[in-house]
């Protein structure tokens, strides 16, 4: 049977109240091959987290993971533009954005802006995607905490990488900007603050819990920021020197 066959089977199985045998075909079908072994694993994880085996669960999320990752990093830099701008739930790279979003929230890991962007799609209702008006609040660790930050929570999966981390944030706020987001504003997340809400930026509520603490309060960066003013990256130079510098990528 070809790995879609498998799958299908798999998928009859579970509707049918067998997820064990569910699980050995889905364990067949990944074995198989074939362009949707990221949904077949995340599927599988489902049905191991029903069973029980949450060890199991575990190491298909992972897997899972690798593969979308894998699928996002083939993107071309167009391709991955054109899915920070919103604007069309049709393109190559939504459904991988999407899975990757799946398994890294079961996973528990704190949404990246590309899982923020691909949250967008999974709340879209039936009238389709569309381009967002609304003002948008996105959380960062400032250049100064980052390291910090990677120290005390390790397990929160944080990118340690500064200047890639502050490129991709402003390439974001342009792309939503451009999409038509009316306001964007950053909002700082500092070792002292995480530490004073109490709550641990490695759970799976911290981030809205951030945003609803820390958003519209003081310390938050209406981007962008002027050209001669600070950057709001934290690095001391002015904006048009740093992130608003043309060109960047
Ligand atoms: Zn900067």
């Amino acid at each position: 049977m070809t790995s879609e066959a498998l799958f299908r089977e798999a998928f009859d199985l579970l509707e049918a109240g067998e997820p064990d045998r569910a699980a050995g075909l889905l364990t067949e079908a990944i074995a198989a091959g074939g362009d949707a072994v990221g949904y077949q694993r995340l599927l599988l994880a489902e049905v191991y987290d029903e069973l029980q085996r949450e060890a199991e669960a575990d190491a298909e999320l992972t897997e899972a993971l690798t593969w979308f990752d894998a699928g996002i990093a083939e993107l071309t830099r167009e391709e991955l533009d054109t899915l920070y701008m919103v604007a069309d739930g049709e393109q190559r790279g939504v459904d991988l954005a999407i899975g990757r979003l799946r398994a890294r929230q079961a996973l528990e890991m704190l949404p990246d802006e590309l899982d923020e962007i691909a949250e967008q799609w999974l709340d879209e209702d039936e009238s389709g995607p569309a381009v967002s008006s609304d003002a948008m609040d996105l959380l960062f660790w400032p250049r100064a905490e980052i390291a910090e930050a990677h120290r005390l929570w390790p397990e929160a999966d944080l990118r340690t990488d500064a200047d890639q981390v502050m490129i991709d944030l402003e390439v974001a706020c342009r792309q939503l900007s451009e999409a038509g987001v009316s306001r964007v504003t950053l909002v700082p997340l500092t070792v002292a603050r995480v530490r004073e809400s109490g709550i641990e930026p490695t759970t799976e509520e911290a981030r809205e819990a951030y945003l609803a603490e820390f958003a519209g309060k003081a310390g938050s960066i209406a981007w962008p920021p002027g050209r001669n003013d600070a950057c709001w990256c934290g690095s001391a130079a002015k904006y048009k020197k740093c992130c608003g510098r043309p060109g960047l990528q």
